[in-house]
């Protein structure tokens, strides 16, 4: 179920547009002045924001700009009767991500509402593929490795375990659970297979930059966290 705020001080319009994403199965909440519709905006969750122009209260542009500081992702569309390009432009420059002129057709906004929401769909997918710590980048799905923007050539063991160290920042790994994860297997205590291991992805991920983050815990086993050179322990 997606929820949409609509901010719009004609009631009748409001009116219309609830009823009709009602009807597509939509949850709607209706603000009609743009001092409430701004904060419930940045009180709740909508997975889409349709706002009017010119409103009592705080018009449609200036809404946007303070809604854009707190929820930098929410899309939010602009409704008006102007349908100047300077409009459109002062609208998108706010952060509005798009733009109906009055009288629109309700099917129109539905699609325009369907774009957004699967586009919103896409970046919250694609972030999740791409580990990130401290300027290093692991895209799971290409399995492209950068630090800094640099991108860092890995064998794919090198990769798994990168990719495990990753996905456990900051806290203390024992071989053991290396070798379980990493390797599928458990290795007699006293080999360095694992160590052998580190020390190539330190060459690759740490050796050139400043701040390492694969550090050894004597006796534990390994961590990977930012620790600035000169305070290296
Ligand atoms: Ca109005």
């Amino acid at each position: 179920m997606n929820n949409i705020l609509i901010i719009e001080d004609e009631q009748r319009v409001a009116n219309l547009i609830k009823q009709g994403l009602e009807e597509q199965g939509f949850i709607t909440t209706v603000a009609n002045d743009g001092e409430t519709g701004k904060q419930l905006a940045i009180v709740n969750h909508y997975d889409i924001i349709i706002t009017d122009i010119i409103l009592p209260g705080m018009n449609g542009i200036d809404l946007c700009r303070e809604v854009r500081l707190q929820k930098p992702t929410v899309p939010i569309i602009m409704l008006t009767a102007l349908g100047t390009t300077d409009d459109k432009v002062e609208g998108f420059d706010a952060g509005a991500d798009d733009y109906l002129v009055k009288p629109f057709d309700l099917r129109e906004l539905h699609v325009r509402i369907r774009a957004l929401l699967k586009r919103n769909q896409n970046n919250n997918n694609l972030q999740g593929f791409i580990l990130k710590y401290a300027g290093l980048e692991l895209n799971l799905s290409t399995k492209i490795v950068k630090r800094d923007d640099k991108e860092i050539s890995l064998t794919p063991k090198e990769l798994k375990l990168l990719e495990y160290m990753m996905q456990n920042p900051e806290r203390v790994l024992s071989r053991t659970e290396i070798a379980e994860q990493v390797w599928d297997t458990t290795f007699d205590t006293g080999t360095n297979f694992i160590d052998v291991y580190i020390n190539y992805l330190r060459k690759k991920v740490d050796k050139d930059f400043e701040t390492k983050l694969i550090h050894t815990k004597p006796g534990l086993g390994f961590i990977f966290k930012k620790i600035p050179h000169e305070n290296k322990n």
